[in-house]
This record gives structure tokens, C-alpha cells and sequence, in this order.
């Protein structure tokens, strides 16, 4: 009971919390003492809320120290859907091509900041992606480009997480792309960023391994928005990678992955071999 008495008493001191006072804004998901909930974080202190992310959240006045919590994902997709080539970078040589290359990840693809990649005992060519990630606010549809931004509720960041011997051999990218554990996403979401102009950076075990801004994406995240809501419809909490810059490497057993988006801070995850059956 003492931290609630405390998040009122804070409450009670300011007339509103410092968070709801700027544009730009934190939010996590996390779970402590196996209760889950939705939060604002401000300044390592998150302010619990009630009620949907994506529908006027409330603050219950309780507040807990970032460090008491294990963090989850920052959403609960119902889709995750990713933009391929979409640095020139990436592409090397190659023409881009004339609209977004589309593809999909799936909801159990999906962990939070700190969880394990879990490398399945067949994969043998691993890679990392380091990728900003949309986060859809309300439910789009047919959307136009004009109209694009205000469908945006925050960016995260995210890894791409690809198996390039499956990517290159298989009919689909399913197992590549969408097995589990390779779509990394957090650890925050953050709203009223310039989105269009982030550093995103990936770091294997402390080495830079791509550092490029979003302000290169072939495709900006307005027109990925309103491209991918002409076939699907997007919503609340639904993500998108929008590509990766530059080129990639494998990943080994032990290794400690680092993406980082300027105003989002560092999503970082540890690759483990899974045990074969
Ligand atoms: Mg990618």
C-alpha cells in the first residue's frame, strides 16, 4: 500500500503530472508482482494507468521506480507488418521500387526489452535488423497521405530479426521473418517525436553495426501508413517495421543486440540457441 499513497500524495502536490504537460511522451507496458498494466514513464518512475493505451488512458495516482518492473513490450499487435528495402543503403545497387515492399511478422513474434532472440537449432545465418517501428493510434483505413500522421500514436524501436538461408530458400519469408522471438520491440513508446528525422543505431556486444537517420527512408512513415491502409486495415497498437539501413551480419549464441532511436532509447536483447527436441 505504500507505493499508491505515495503516487497520491504526489499527485495531490501538482496539478497535474509533469507527463501530461509536454507532447512528448513515454509509455511502457510492464509487470510487476505479476500484475500487468500500461504506464507513463517520467524521469525513472512510471505512472500507472487504467483503461486502454489507445483509448484516453487514466492515471491511477500510483507510481513504481523503472527499476521494480520487469518491462514488456510496449503494445499487443494484432498485426505486425514490416517494409522492406527501404534504405538506399540497404538496397546497394538495386532500383527501390516503386511502392513499400510489404511483409508480414506475427503477434508471438513479438518480445519486450531484456527477453531473449531464441535462435531455432536449424538456423544458421541470423541476422539483426535495427528498425524504427510505427505504432498505429486508431484504426485506418483507406487512409490519405495527408491524413497519414494522425493515425501515428508513437514510434518505438525494433529488431528485424531474419534468417537469411530461410529467407533466400523458403516459398515465404514465414519461418525468416515471423518465427518467434524475432520481432524485438521497446522498451518505450514515445509520442511527438519527429519521426521522419531519428538516428536509429544497432550495436552488436557494443560495436556499431548500422547508424543511419529515418530522415533516409525511401518511403517516409506517412506514406507507409497510408500505403499499407489501402489493403489492410491498421489497428490501435498495430506496429511497423519500416526497414533497415545499411548491411547486416550473423548473430551467435551469447551475443547482446543493441537498437537505439534517438528519444526512444536502447532495446537491447541477448540471442540464445533454443535446445533441439
Ligand atoms: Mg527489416
Amino acid at each position: 500500500m505504500e507505493k499508491p499513497l505515495v503516487g497520491l500524495l504526489l499527485l495531490g502536490l501538482m496539478a497535474e503530472p509533469a507527463w501530461a504537460q509536454t507532447d512528448v511522451t513515454k509509455y511502457v507496458r510492464y509487470s510487476v508482482r505479476d500484475r500487468i498494466s500500461y504506464g507513463v514513464l517520467e524521469d525513472e518512475v512510471i505512472w500507472e494507468l487504467a483503461g486502454d493505451l489507445f483509448q484516453s488512458p487514466r492515471t491511477t495516482g500510483r507510481t513504481v521506480p523503472l527499476t521494480g518492473v520487469e518491462l514488456l513490450a510496449p503494445c499487443e499487435p494484432s498485426k505486425v507488418i514490416a517494409v522492406g528495402l527501404n534504405y538506399q543503403s540497404h538496397l546497394g545497387e538495386r532500383e527501390p521500387a516503386e511502392h513499400p515492399g510489404l511483409f508480414a511478422k506475427y503477434p508471438t513474434s513479438i518480445v519486450g526489452h531484456g527477453a531473449d532472440i531464441v535462435m531455432p537449432p536449424d538456423a544458421t545465418d541470423l541476422h539483426y535488423e535495427g528498425e524504427l517501428v510505427i505504432v498505429i493510434g486508431r484504426e485506418a483505413k483507406n487512409v490519405p497521405l495527408a491524413e497519414a500522421g494522425t493515425y501515428v500514436f508513437g514510434v518505438t524501436a525494433g529488431n528485424d530479426v531474419s534468417e537469411r538461408a530461410w529467407q533466400r530458400g523458403d516459398l515465404q519469408w514465414l519461418r525468416a521473418k515471423a518465427s518467434d522471438t524475432f520481432g524485438p520491440i521497446g522498451p518505450v513508446i514515445v509520442t511527438g517525436l519527429d519521426h521522419n528525422n531519428l538516428l536509429v543505431q544497432t550495436r552488436v556486444n557494443g560495436e556499431v553495426r548500422q547508424s543511419e537517420r529515418s530522415s533516409d527512408l525511401i518511403f517516409d512513415v506517412e506514406t507507409i501508413v497510408s500505403y499499407v491502409s489501402r489493403y489492410v486495415t491498421l489497428m490501435p497498437g498495430d506496429v511497423i517495421f519500416t526497414g533497415t539501413p545499411g548491411s547486416t551480419r550473423a548473430m551467435a549464441p551469447g551475443d547482446v543486440v543493441e537498437v537505439e532511436v534517438e528519444g526512444v532509447g536502447v532495446l537491447r536483447n541477448t540471442v540464445v540457441a533454443q535446445r533441439a527436441r
